[in-house]
């Protein structure tokens, strides 16, 4: 579908994936709202586009962010990239908001790009008062279209905000103000049309769009108070390729449980998180077993600034894209250390 001018070479790409934005009852008497329209009806909520704007739809899923896969975000990375070369220039991702944390750093690793892609979603279906996937397509829409001296990535455009998608987080279960940077705070906002930055990023190291065939899973295991290590002793006999470990405060673990996690990491890479939702790893501070001292001498990678989803987004990522371990923990050394670069 295409909305507004066709002379002009300003394009901005639109893809839907589903999610709540997109949700209507299925049928007449139906319990639940569940994933239907299309692109076509999305766009078709927002006021006409100045001729100078062409702004193009394409239907990619529809279906609830939690169903989405790592698969489809190499997919949705592959047809991005291909948008871009054909003259995009910039790209809209619209999806539920349950996983749209994960798909906007994935497509900020992958989509190498100079066009700024704008994820966005609802919290409120077109069936409630109060919808807010119109306005948020359309500050989406402006985002993508605008142009900028540096390069933003990939942002989520939300309730008139714009996040990094390094940083940004869904932080309440259904407020219209769900997306948060703990971190760092918003990169911007929308206001009458126009996008206003406050703040930038640095460039994110990329990683090559791996074969699908490749992708395996990583694990996501959260320290919690008295737990002890059977879980971590499981996870390499149950095929994961990886593990993300979210560690107490600056990235510890219980002394139990150092152990397993050193016989785990050597036989699949294992990476020590925060599980604080904000901040990043240390580096050479605390020193009773458990602490980071102990980690990286025992060989575990750190996720810096990463929080959990993240840094398994970026692991997932990095072992099926690269030949062996060596190679792939380099790749994802250098995604951290371009965060805050
Ligand atoms: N369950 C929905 C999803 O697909 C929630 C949403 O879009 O807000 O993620």
């Amino acid at each position: 579908m295409i909305v507004g001018g066709v002379n002009d070479p300003k394009k901005v790409v639109v893809f839907a994936l589903g999610g709540t934005i997109a949700s209507t009852t299925s049928s007449a008497g139906a319990t639940g709202i569940v994933p239907a329209l299309g692109v076509t009806a999305l766009l078709a909520s927002l006021p006409p586009f100045e001729p100078s704007l062409t702004v193009e739809g394409v239907d990619f899923r529809t279906m609830p962010s939690g169903d989405l896969t790592f698969g489809d975000l190499v997919s949705l990375s592959d047809a991005l990239n291909g948008a871009f070369d054909a003259g995009a220039h910039g790209a809209v991702v619209i999806q539920g908001t349950d996983t749209l944390e994960e798909t906007a750093f994935a497509l900020d690793l992958l989509v190498r790009r100079a066009g700024t892609v704008a994820v966005t979603g609802a919290m409120r279906s077109s069936n409630e008062v109060g919808h807010d996937g119109p306005s948020n397509i359309l500050s989406a829409v402006r985002v993508a279209a605008a142009t900028t001296s540096w390069k933003p990535g990939t942002v989520v455009v939300f309730n008139d905000e714009i996040h990094a998608a390094r940083y940004v987080h869904k932080g309440h279960a259904t407020s219209p103000s769900t997306f948060v940077s703990p971190s760092a705070g918003p990169l911007g906002w929308t206001i009458e049309g126009r996008v206003r930055w406050t703040s930038r990023v640095s460039e994110l190291a990329g990683v090559s769009v791996p074969e699908e065939s490749r992708l395996g899973h990583v694990a996501l295991v959260r320290c919690t108070i008295g737990d002890d290590d059977r879980l971590i002793r499981r996870i390499a006999e149950l095929g994961y390729v990886g593990a993300i470990v979210e560690g107490f405060g600056a990235g510890h673990v219980p002394a139990r449980v150092v152990d397993a996690l050193e016989a785990l990491n050597d036989e699949i890479p294992v990476v020590i998180a925060t599980r604080t939702g904000a901040g990043e790893t240390l580096r050479h501070t605390y020193g009773f077993p458990g602490a980071e001292i102990d980690l990286q001498s025992r060989g575990l990678t750190f996720a810096g600034a990463l929080d959990g989803l993240k840094a398994r987004v970026a692991l997932t990522l990095v072992l099926a894209a690269y030949p062996n371990r060596a190679r792939a923990l380099e790749a994802f050394a250098a995604v951290i250390t371009s965060l805050t670069d």
